[in-house]
């Protein structure tokens, strides 16, 4: 398949890093433009959307941000094939080879973004060109087949939010092509990620009354985070995630100065892992009544960021049409992932959706990430069979 690993090349040469430091922070424009002019030679009409940054942290800039919607065919259902275009940055000198070049070694294709998930859009242009040359005519079409291509997934999910934010043309099925080894995924859990930063009064230590301490009131803090982490791991349980419950994780506590004073300022960093029935503004604002409550008239102040905006947690239902034709497919019972994805935004633009593509999420984020390279022809066929399926 020389076209298909010419395209994985070209894609993986494209640097396209979305990082919060906006040193590493680059443009996705030149691998948008790289799938819109493939696509377009396929017949797609293009559109090309530019991403504004909505993410709550306000550190990261989406300059030079695009998602990419290219749409053969019309129709009033249809299908989605949707991916991003994003990669993680890499560490300098931990790899065997140049990151940005594919190389083919133990049937393996390695490069920066091959599972996560520039393999996916190169799968899908192969899979897309061969199903229009066994149609011959493009126009045979009965339904539209969309791909869609987002920017900045790996960190603020502002391309995702520009999607629904533009009320973006969907079809009634949406598959997205992340790594899960091509066994189709229906759910997975929401992320937060939150501070809470208490300010009290400075005071010698010698003297109690000299100050407020924050440290002490965090410390009150947290032990209502845990007790609402028990109350949430009584009421939610999931058995088909691998850690069944709710996760509130402790991350990191900054306070106080020097030892002779009492703490004025103290914050307190946790993320939150929500399971399909939880809601996040739910979840923050139970947070936010609790902490309320337990510094009542301690005069200590508190205040409630979200380091950023978090994502929904998703669940497609197992009678729903799509996840019943990709379990016959593939053979495979849908399952859940323990990574969070753009599913929770498809699903906002009205379409049945769940997660399925080529690769591991095991190699994913890390040195010498490949994609297997048998991961191909099956993830090429399965692809086909979806837009046969839902396109004709
Ligand atoms: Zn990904």
């Amino acid at each position: 398949m020389p076209k298909l690993i010419q395209n994985l090349q070209d894609l993986i040469a494209l640097p396209s890093i979305s990082s919060s430091n906006p040193a590493l922070d680059t443009s996705n424009r030149p691998v948008i433009d790289l799938l819109a002019e493939r696509l377009a030679d396929l017949g797609f009409a293009i559109e090309i959307q530019t991403v504004t940054d909505s993410s709550a942290n306000g550190a990261h800039t989406t300059a030079g941000k695009y998602n990419l919607i290219a749409t053969l065919g019309t129709g009033s259902g249809g299908l989605v094939l949707a991916g991003h275009t994003d990669t993680v940055p890499y560490d300098e000198g931990k790899w065997q080879s140049d990151p940005f070049t594919l190389s083919d070694r133990d049937n393996r294709f390695y490069g920066l973004g091959t599972t996560d998930m520039k393999g996916f859009f190169a799968v899908a242009l192969e899979a897309i060109e061969s199903f229009c040359q066994t149609l011959g005519d493009s126009r045979k079409l009965k339904q539209p087949l969309i791909v869609i291509a987002t920017a900045d997934e790996e960190t603020s999910m502002a391309g995702a939010k520009a999607l629904v934010a533009a009320d973006t043309q969907q079809a009634r099925y949406a598959v997205i092509g992340e790594p899960t080894g091509l066994q189709p995924v229906r759910m997975h859990k929401g992320v937060m990620m939150e501070s809470i930063t208490l300010e009290g009064r400075s005071g010698h230590s010698s003297n109690p009354a000299l100050g407020n301490s924050a440290l002490d009131a965090m410390h009150k803090v947290i032990a209502e985070l845990m007790a609402l982490r028990e109350s949430w791991g009584k009421k939610y349980q999931n058995p088909a995630f691998e850690v069944i419950l709710p996760t509130l994780n402790l991350a990191s506590i900054h306070g106080g100065d020097a030892t002779n004073r009492i703490c004025q300022h103290c914050e307190l960093r946790f993320d939150v892992r929500l399971l399909p029935g939880m809601q996040n503004d739910d979840v923050r604002r139970s947070i936010k009544n609790r902490v309320a409550s337990t510094l009542a008239g301690s005069h200590i102040t508190a205040n409630h960021s979200s380091l950023f905006d978090g994502v929904s947690a998703f669940l497609e239902p197992e009678t729903s049409e799509l996840v019943q034709f990709a379990e016959k497919l593939t053979g495979h019972s849908a399952i859940s992932a323990g990574f969070a994805t753009e599913a929770p935004y498809l699903q906002a633009l009205g379409m049945q959706t769940i997660v399925m593509g080529p690769g591991s999420i095991d190699c994913a984020h890390q040195a010498n990430e490949y994609l297997a390279q048998d991961q191909i022809t099956p993830g090429i066929d399965l692809l086909k069979s979806l837009i046969q399926q839902y396109c004709l």
